[in-house]
C-alpha cells in the first residue's frame, strides 16, 4: 500500500452485523429493494476511485441530475444504459466539496454500492482501487455466529466455482471488474442455501451442473439490465 493512501478514519465504528445478517440484507439491495447502508463514516473512496457509474436507462431523477456532458453510451448494454466516468483524480464529476452534490437523487449503482462485499466474498478490488481496499480491509463482518457458518460456506463454494469457470465464460457475460466478480459470487452464493422455516439460511446441496445452471442465469440478467 502506497504511503498516500488516505482513506479517512476507520469505519469500524459500527457493531458489526454478523455474515449472514449482511448478506440477506445485500441480496435485498441487490434485488433493488433497499439502499446499502454502510456506516462510512468520513470514507468518500467509491466516490474517488476512478469508478465508471452506471445509470440506467429508467433512473429519470439521476439523469435529471446529471449534465448529460458528463454521461456517455456503455459498450455492451442491451438496456442502452449510461456510464459516468471520473476526472483525472479518479473523482466522480457529482462529487463536489467532498462530498456528493446530487445525494438525494445519485444513481441506483451508488445506492447498491457496499464495499463490504469484497470482505464477504474474500474478491481483492481491482489494483487502481487501493483506497477502497485499504476500507475493505478494515471491516470485520463476523463469521463466528451459528448462522454464519452455512453462509461462509456457501460464498466460498460459489466463489470457488466462479474461479473454476470463469475463464469458460464467453466474454460478453464474464465479469470484468473486480466489483462485478464480487456481486456474482454473491448472488450465486444464494443458490447454495436454502432458508429453514425459522428463516435461517442453510447450505443446500449443490452439484456443479446446478451451480453453472444458477451462475448461467445470474450473467444473463445482468446483461439484459
Ligand atoms: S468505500 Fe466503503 S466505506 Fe468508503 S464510502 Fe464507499 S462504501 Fe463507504
Ligand atoms: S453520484 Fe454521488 S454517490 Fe455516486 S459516485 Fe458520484 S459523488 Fe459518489
Amino acid at each position: 500500500m502506497s504511503q498516500d493512501v488516505d482513506a479517512g478514519p476507520s469505519p469500524q465504528s459500527a457493531a458489526e452485523p454478523g455474515l449472514a445478517a449482511w448478506v440477506t440484507g445485500m441480496l435485498t439491495v441487490l434485488a433493488g429493494n433497499a439502499d446499502a447502508e454502510v456506516p462510512c463514516g468520513s470514507c468518500t473512496a467509491c466516490c474517488t476511485s476512478h469508478q465508471f457509474i452506471h445509470i440506467e436507462p429508467d433512473e429519470a431523477v439521476a439523469l435529471a441530475a446529471i449534465p448529460s456532458a458528463v454521461l456517455f453510451p456503455a459498450p455492451g448494454r442491451t438496456g442502452a444504459g449510461l456510464l459516468m466516468g471520473y476526472d483525472e483524480q479518479g473523482r466522480c464529476p457529482m462529487f463536489v466539496d467532498d462530498q456528493c452534490s446530487i445525494y438525494a437523487a445519485r444513481p441506483r449503482a451508488c445506492r447498491a454500492y457496499d464495499c463490504r462485499i469484497f470482505t464477504a466474498t474474500g474478491v481483492a478490488p481491482d489494483p487502481d482501487k487501493p483506497r477502497i481496499a485499504l476500507q475493505v480491509s478494515r471491516w470485520e463482518l463476523g463469521s463466528g455466529r451459528p448462522e454464519d457458518v452455512d453462509v461462509r460456506q456457501a460464498i466460498d463454494a460459489a466463489r470457488a466455482h466462479l474461479a473454476r469457470t470463469q475463464d469458460a465464460i464467453e466474454p460478453a457475460l464474464r465479469p470484468v471488474t473486480s466489483a462485478q466478480a464480487a456481486v456474482v459470487a454473491l448472488l450465486l452464493s444464494r443458490a447454495y442455501l436454502t432458508e429453514a422455516p425459522d428463516g435461517r439460511l442453510t447450505l443446500a446441496p449443490l452439484d456443479d451442473a446446478q451451480a453453472a445452471a444458477a451462475l448461467r442465469r445470474i450473467l444473463e440478467s445482468a446483461v439484459s439490465r
